[in-house]
């Protein structure tokens, strides 16, 4: 192991042994199938981690619902206390575990101690939910009654997530399930193992110093058949999946086929769209940083742009300038823009995009290739693209699914409901930014003939929220929301309950059934 990897390694205590655990349920253990976490950029082996065995797994998912048990009468303030806790610990590592998802995932350094800080951020927040979580007290039609609606814990959640935020798609789960009184079990990606040992390493050391059991926060790493068998368990109430859509569909019918809830963050479409009188200044560094930043593997990163002709001249040749400034590198490195793709699987995908885009005879402007020259040829690194497709088929391929890589396609409009429908023909419905000043066009784009995605942005990118509202995308995205807003209202079983304290029983709506 590289001197920096193993540096990186021991500052969030993981051991740098040959092979290490990757199932916690209140003990480390793992004597199933082997993962290999790989760095992107290097091509270095950094681990080689031993998931669950079968029993492994059912043993662990038994424990958690034992820790549920326990965990479900702790008071929602001591809950919070518990978190507040966690937050602290997390913040302490913050600089540490960005460096390990810069180094685990791909993501440049500032990117990965952000999704550290995006945890942090949550935390806090459910330290205040916990104390928050309110039912209501509803007027009931019968005299002497009264009606609550009442939240109480709702059970095991599942949390399966993706590969490209390995730390924060789980804390904004985390922290509302611990709030609301559940038990978690976190299944991460098979390709990031490191950074899911790192944060549970974390987490379950504060769960035991509050004599809480482990358990109330599992790790069971695998791959497709670990997934499967959680979102398979009865023991599990909620799966929160975050995935491409492909999986999602898959995990969506299993969950509801044993009519289990599920909160589904499937992949992203985004467009730009900018608008005549769009202050460019803004919008091209936005539009540069949606596209390029992240390598294109976030599910929010713009994959469209929609530009009105009067602009579509002057914001290609500066956003071109902006592509030919950046140059790819180490992510950990200062001042690096652009690190590798996470998989050699992805330069293949993002290989195959392109030549469909030259088959289709669109235009590439700037990018188009792999980096096979050292020193980048070691790690997944690609150019970033801006394509022009002759035409806006909303049918052809280029258009209506999501290649996770740094490709962007962009068009031009003349009127402005042309860009919105533009922007609406696609299946996925996540993210979407108009840039203008405006008020009309603000006034319709976040309105009934709007944009029909889940994140509507003015002046802002497509990528990038903070914790505080509800996140998440309709359609083909799945239409969960997680994180802030009303999210944590998924996150209980609610109960109404009409109490009687008179001294007669009448029905509702004036029933009469004399007995
Ligand atoms: P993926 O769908 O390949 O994998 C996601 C998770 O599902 C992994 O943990 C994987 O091991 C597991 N899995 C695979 N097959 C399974 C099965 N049959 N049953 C149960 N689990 C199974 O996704 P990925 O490549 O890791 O991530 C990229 C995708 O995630 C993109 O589409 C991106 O847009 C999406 N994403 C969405 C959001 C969002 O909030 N909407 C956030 C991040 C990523």
């Amino acid at each position: 192991l590289s001197t920096r990897a193993s540096g990186i390694l021991s500052s969030v205590g993981i051991s740098t042994s040959d092979e290490i655990y990757g199932v916690y349920d209140g003990q480390w253990k793992g004597s199933g199938e082997i993962i290999t976490s790989t760095c992107p950029t290097t091509g270095e082996v950094l681990a080689r981690v031993k998931t669950a065995s079968p029993k492994e797994l059912e043993e662990a998912v038994g424990k958690t619902r034992e820790a549920y048990k326990v965990f479900r009468n702790t008071p929602a303030p001591l809950r919070g206390e518990i978190l507040r806790q966690i937050r602290e610990a997390l913040a302490d590592k913050r600089d540490a575990l960005g460096a390990l998802v810069s180094l685990e995932m791909g993501k440049i350094r500032t990117e990965g101690v952000g999704e550290v800080q995006e945890f942090v951020d949550i935390c806090d927040y459910a330290v205040g939910l916990s104390r928050m979580m309110n039912g209501r007290v509803i007027a009931s039609e019968r005299p002497g009654h009264s009606i609550l609606e009442v939240p109480n814990p709702l059970g095991v959640v599942a949390v399966l997530s993706a590969f490209n935020f390995p730390v924060a798609v789980y804390g904004w789960n985390l922290a509302l399930s611990l709030a609301a009184g559940n038990a978690t079990i976190w299944k991460p990606s098979p390709t990031t193992p490191l950074c899911s040992i790192a944060v549970t390493t974390i987490v379950s050391r504060v769960l035991e110093a509050n004599g809480v059991p482990g358990a109330v926060a599992s790790l069971i790493t695998g791959g497709k058949e670990t997934g499967e068998a959680i979102v398979a368990s009865p023991d599990v109430e909620l799966v929160s999946f975050t995935g491409s859509e492909h999986v999602g569909r898959i995990v969506g019918k299993a969950v509801q086929s044993r009519f289990g809830k599920s909160i589904l963050e499937l992949g992203g479409n985004n467009a730009s769209i900018v608008m005549p009188d769009a202050d460019l200044s803004l919008a091209v560094p936005a539009v540069f940083f949606g596209a390029v930043g992240t390598a294109g593997q976030r599910c929010t990163s713009t994959r469209r742009l929609y530009l009105h002709r009067n602009i579509a001249t002057e914001f290609l040749e500066r956003l071109q300038k902006l592509y030919g400034a950046v140059t790819p590198a180490d992510p950990l490195a200062d001042n690096t823009l652009l690190g590798p793709l996470h998989t050699r699987a992805a330069c293949d995908t993002y290989e195959q995009a392109v030549q469909h885009l030259k088959s289709i005879d669109a235009e590439i402007l700037t990018g188009g290739n792999r980096y096979t020259q050292p020193p980048l040829d070691v790690g997944n690194f690609v150019q970033p693209t801006i394509a022009i497709p002759k035409s806006v088929n909303p049918n052809d391929h280029i258009w209506k699914t999501e290649t996770f890589a740094p490709i962007l396609n962009a068009a031009i409009f003349d009127d402005f409901e042309q860009a919105i429908e533009w922007n609406n023909a696609v299946p996925q419905g996540l993210s979407s930014s108009l840039w203008t000043r405006d008020l009309r066009n603000l006034g319709t784009w976040i309105g009934p003939s709007g944009s029909d995605t889940g994140i509507v942005n003015v002046n802002v990118g497509t990528s990038g929220a903070e914790i505080g509202a509800a996140f998440g995308g309709n359609k083909s995205t799945g239409w969960g929301r997680e994180s802030g807003g009303d999210a944590w209202k998924q996150y209980v079983r609610w109960s109404a309950c009409t109490i009687n304290f008179s001294d007669a029983a009448p029905l509702a709506q004036g029933v009469n059934f004399p007995a």
